[in-house]
């Protein structure tokens, strides 16, 4: 095979010579890797000729490697992700009864680069890296041959894909429509697979929507930066008393009203920044039994660490002056960036400057179809802290 080898030289002490799939450009040998094409697969070794994996290389990255599998010389070609995905498919089947799940979800799947998200025969493929980019066709050929999905969108919309030298686009490859209806936890709920965001649901936050509706009946409910209404419409049909669905998104908040009629509930829809309106309300002394909070990622980046952490403690302490005696505040973080016991001790801050005392009733993460790497902590990157406030 006249594939290149990247060189791993042991003093780097790079996290690849403890499992980790993330080679850094600051961990190789440059100067043979210069030669290598953007996106190319390589095989990666160390000094000593021993195999750490096959990857793909892009010299444009801080991520120069990120591999695909553990053994030199593997061939990367539909097959290939033909045994991914239906490796994928065979742990969502044993969870789930219904085909509404993420399928592959990068490196916790095996393939870095790609998520495809599952609404019963139409699929939502994103694709974030130029290594995964190359292997498009492959990667298309293997999800109709496994699945023979009705239609297939590609979301080549991520805002790192710039960082990758990537163009942005969405595109319906197979089949029409973007509109789907999918199902979550006895819930009906609408997607827009081109107009939302990301791939357009997120599937990462059903275990928690559940538990969080498991306390709803006869509640009031504020589901602080809503998106679709994922835990407001789930709430409702819990038999809330009343539940507010706050997002600065109108697009989010309408198709929210509609998954709401589809289940025959009401929400209240709210346009405005969260921020903000928490103020507006804490000011005006409303409260709700039940806040949820689960904001776009404030660490974007490693730099904006500080300035993040200081948003999710004014998060807190401004959902926690919301939220009624004796009620349930959840509080969650999306940002890879920011490890879970930062969070944490951020959002306890924020507690404690409001004022309030708290237990901490439930530490979740994203449901069993968002695998972790054993080897990558950012792989688990959903944090959702649930407090009972006094
Ligand atoms: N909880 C949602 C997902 C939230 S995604 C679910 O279960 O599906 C984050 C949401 O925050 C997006 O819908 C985005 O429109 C909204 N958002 C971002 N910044 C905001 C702000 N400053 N004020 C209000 N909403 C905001």
């Amino acid at each position: 095979m006249s594939r290149k080898t990247v060189i791993v030289p042991k003093s780097s002490k790079a996290r690849s010579h403890a499992g980790s799939p993330w080679i850094f450009s600051n961990e190789i040998r440059m100067d043979e890797a210069k030669t290598i094409a953007p996106g190319a697969v390589v095989n990666v070794r160390g000094e000593d000729g021993r195999a750490l994996g096959t990857g793909y290389f892009n010299p444009k990255s801080l991520i120069s490697v990120r591999l695909l599998a553990p053994d030199c010389d593997v061939a990367i070609d539909a097959e290939f992700f033909v045994t991914r995905v239906t490796r994928s498919l065979a742990l969502r089947d044993t969870v789930y009864d219904k085909p509404y799940y993420r399928l592959l979800h990068a490196e916790g799947d095996g393939v870095p680069g790609l998520v495809v998200d599952r609404f019963g025969d139409v699929l939502s493929v994103q694709v974030g890296t130029v290594g995964m980019e190359r292997q498009l066709d492959a990667i298309l050929h293997a999800l109709d041959s496994v699945l023979a999905p009705k239609t297939v969108i590609l979301r080549g919309d991520a805002p790192w894909r710039a960082l990758e030298g990537l163009d942005c686009y969405v595109k319906i490859v197979k089949g029409t429509g973007h509109r789907v209806a999918l199902e979550e936890n006895g819930a009906r709920y609408i997607a827009d697979l081109t107009e939302g965001q990301k791939t357009g649901w997120y599937y990462d936050q059903r275990d928690n929507r559940a538990f969080m509706a498991g306390f709803a009946k006869a509640k009031t409910v504020l589901d602080a930066y809503s998106y679709t209404g994922g835990f407001g419409v789930l709430a409702a049909k819990a038999g809330a008393r009343e539940v507010v669905c706050l997002d600065s998104s109108a697009p989010a908040l309408a198709i929210a009203e509609e998954s709401a009629r589809a289940n025959s509930v009401k929400i209240q829809p709210v346009k405005a920044d969260v921020f903000e309106e928490l103020e507006r309300l804490g000011v005006a002394g409303e409260r709700f039994d039940i806040v949820l909070a689960d904001p776009p990622p404030f660490v974007k980046s490693k730099k904006d660490l500080e300035p993040g952490a200081k948003a999710y403690r004014k998060l807190a302490r401004l959902a926690a002056r919301v939220c009624e005696q004796d009620g349930l505040l959840m509080l969650a973080s999306c940002s890879h960036n920011i490890s879970p016991e930062r969070f944490a001790a951020e959002c306890a801050q924020g507690l404690l400057r409001s004022g309030r005392r708290a237990t901490l009733i439930r530490q979740a993460g994203a449901g069993p179809d968002h695998p972790a790497h054993p080897f990558l902590p950012e792989s688990a990157y959903l944090k959702a802290l649930i407090y009972a406030l006094d």
